[in-house]
């Protein structure tokens, strides 16, 4: 959850083809890195004011210099799409939305129009419900990380699955819409039975489809979570989904960092409040493999203007190499 663009998602998977296009695209895009940080400004002014045209035009125009892969190009293709959805442009806000999917850095973040008023006037239109139902036919992909864990991924979504005789222990959902994939690539594992679910953080595309898979497994998740599950989610200034079912809300709170055997791994969850101030990551000690969910991302600490704690992150990331790397220090 941001409002200011920062990147809403999650992981190396992300970043590491966020790295591939600006390798790709560095060489034309250094000299217009920040030409989209004025009709930026300028169209949140616009948007504050109301001006329904001057916000829709100064985002089309956010969208057309903001260089390739950058990870704020999704914020900036929904808000051209809702600009041109308050004009009642159908085409034009499709075509945003759509090429928001289609770049793939945070691709299902457009559900969010789902729940924006200022789609009413196009959402139901074929070409906005086409849109919508991208998600229902994604796929993901799945890849081993070594030993009992398996990495999922697709389209802003990031989800860790131990696998063993215990069920899978799964380290986030990804977002609602995706469901339906992600249950198809859980079944090619262990035949998908969830029998523990750890949430990172209360963010949408970390918890989206906590509601579904938790309900017949062992939910873990900082107490922060749950109180933001009680709470409408805020995407944006005007756009809110309802608070979560109570179905979401987790069986456990970690509150401090603890330990727990799982398929017969020692499982490590530290708290690590700094993205959200409801951090966990899970690190799995005979794989050696971290989730760190949004708290750090392939070498970028990802912080929000407003959540931010860089006192707290150091600290936690200090305790948290120790827990993995024993008398590193000593
Ligand atoms: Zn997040």
């Amino acid at each position: 959850m941001s409002t200011q663009g920062r990147g809403h998602g999650a992981g190396v998977a992300r970043y590491m083809v966020v790295a591939a296009l600006l390798t790709f695209v560095a060489p034309v895009a250094a000299q217009d890195a920040n030409a989209w940080r004025a009709p930026f400004a300028a169209g949140q002014q616009a948007r504050a004011d109301g001006d329904h045209a001057a916000y829709a035009g100064e985002m089309a125009e956010v969208v057309r210099t903001m260089p390739a892969g950058h990870l704020n190009r999704p914020f900036a293709q929904y808000h051209a799409a809702r600009g041109a959805a308050l004009l009642a442009d159908t085409t034009a806000a499709v075509a945003f939305l759509r090429q928001a999917w289609d770049e793939g850095i945070e691709a299902l973040m457009i559900s969010f129009a789902e729940f924006d008023s200022a789609f009413d006037a196009i959402s139901d239109s074929r070409e906005f419900r086409h849109v919508m139902g991208l998600a229902a036919e994604m796929e993901f992909s799945v890849q081993s990380l070594g030993g009992s864990v398996h990495l999922i991924r697709g389209a802003g979504s990031n989800v860790v699955a131990q696998v063993g005789g215990d069920g899978l222990l799964l380290v986030d959902t990804g977002y609602a819409p995706a469901l339906t994939a992600l249950r198809h690539a859980l079944g090619g594992l262990s035949g998908g039975r969830v029998a523990r679910l750890i949430l990172t953080h209360p963010h949408e595309d970390h918890m989206g489809s906590a509601a579904a898979l938790g309900a017949a497994a062992n939910m873990l998740a900082h107490p922060g979570t749950t109180e933001a599950m009680r709470e409408p989610y805020v995407f944006m200034e005007g756009v809110e989904m309802p608070p979560k079912s109570q179905t979401a809300y987790p069986d456990s709170e970690i509150a401090s960092d603890t330990a727990f055997v799982s398929n017969g791994e020692e499982v490590r969850v530290a708290v690590t409040p700094a993205h959200t101030g409801a951090d966990l990551v899970v690190y799995f000690t005979e794989s050696r493999v971290a989730h760190f969910g949004d708290t750090y991302l392939a070498g970028n600490p990802m912080m929000f203007p407003g959540n931010e704690d860089a006192d707290a992150f150091l600290d936690n990331l200090e305790s948290l190499l120790d827990s993995m790397h024993p008398g590193r220090s000593s």
